[in-house]
């Protein structure tokens, strides 16, 4: 299939900015609609249909680079595959191909990038017919995947402040959550917007009848009594890999099987850690709320594991997580 170019993995000629740029170098390249392509020459027209109503779904995928083994690692490529093709049921499309050809492709997209560095690689499905009109049926779709260089999205190594949120996180009977529709993000854009304008790091959204649901574009866990809590997929969340990575990590290393269950606004305010966790934002402890310390105002105990195990298995260092990884190279 798709042989255009020979695999290599030589370092690019130009240099690539830090975080989630475009590359304006023509070495790197995307895949759309059926081929690869210069980065910087992949457009869609003024009146595709995704870009005038939101009628897109997509994923954001991380590959971490392990400098002592020289290698990239896909992290959780199929989970996000699938929740793709989940996605697309939700918005009338299919997702192209199957998981597994899709699972092949990002790997042949970091492959032919040659890239030797922590990357984020986006998909998206798109409504790609130019015409005016609303709806879903009736529309063709396409596919474009590319990777970006990324470092963090917010700060692991440090506490951040949340505000809640006086938007409500979209429900399951306007947009549905669980599905990453794009049009959806505007949503997540007033919130994060209104906490950041407002001096704080991130956003906590609540759902309309008041529990908490989740950040932004991250997933919440507290502790409480000892005990790990998150909301439940009914809560409007997006059901995130990243969470259940986190479940997985806390069963499997610390004995910590997770309690799913609604979360009171209030109820975070006397946790005794709170952290948010998601493919770009990896996991970040919250050490205030709404002008409340978070526990003793640093990140708590089980967080620190969770974080430090975390890294560890993403860049491949933790053997029995190997599965979660695709190496690239
Ligand atoms: N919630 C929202 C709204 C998100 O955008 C994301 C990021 N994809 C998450 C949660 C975390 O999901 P995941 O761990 O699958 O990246």
């Amino acid at each position: 299939m798709l042989t255009e170019k020979p695999l290599s993995t030589k370092p690019l000629s130009t240099p690539l900015p830090a975080t989630g740029v475009r590359p304006s170098s023509p070495d790197v390249v995307c895949w759309m609609g059926g081929g690869f392509v210069p980065l910087a020459e992949a457009r869609v027209g003024v009146m595709t249909h995704a870009f005038l109503y939101g009628t897109a779904t997509f994923e954001g995928i991380r590959a971490y680079w392990n400098e002592e083994q020289g290698q990239l690692y896909g992290l959780k490529v199929r989970e996000h595959m699938s929740r793709l093709a989940d996605s697309a049921k939700v918005l009338l499309m299919e997702p192209l191909m199957g998981t597994d050809e899709l699972v092949a492709l990002v790997v042949d997209l970091l492959r032919r990038n040659g890239f030797r560095q922590d990357t984020y690689v986006r998909p998206t499905l798109y409504k790609s017919t130019e015409a005016i009109g609303v709806r879903l049926h009736n529309l063709d779709h396409s596919m474009v995947i590319f990777a970006v260089p990324f470092g963090e999205y917010i700060a692991t190594d440090r506490g951040i402040s949340a505000q809640t949120s006086s938007w409500r996180r979209n429900g399951d009977l306007s947009i549905p959550a669980r599905s990453k529709i794009v049009g959806a993000y505007a949503n997540s854009a007033f919130s994060k917007s209104e906490a950041q304008l407002n001096g704080y790091d991130e956003a906590i959204v609540l759902t309309h009848d008041g529990h908490v649901s989740e950040g932004s574009a991250e997933n919440l866990f507290m502790v409480r009594d000892g005990q790990l809590l998150t909301p439940g997929v009914a809560d409007d969340i997006l059901e995130g890999v990243t969470r259940s990575a986190m479940m997985d990590l806390a069963r499997r290393e610390m004995g910590l099987e997770t309690i799913v269950r609604s979360i009171d606004r209030s109820e975070l305010y006397i946790a005794s850690e709170v952290f948010l966790c998601g493919t770009g934002a990896q996991i970040s402890p919250v050490t205030s709320i709404d002008h409340r310390t978070v526990g003793d105002g640093h990140a708590g105990p089980i967080t620190e594991r969770l974080v430090q195990l975390y890294f560890d298995a993403v860049r491949g260092r933790l053997p029995a997580y190997q599965d979660w990884l695709t190496p690239i190279y």
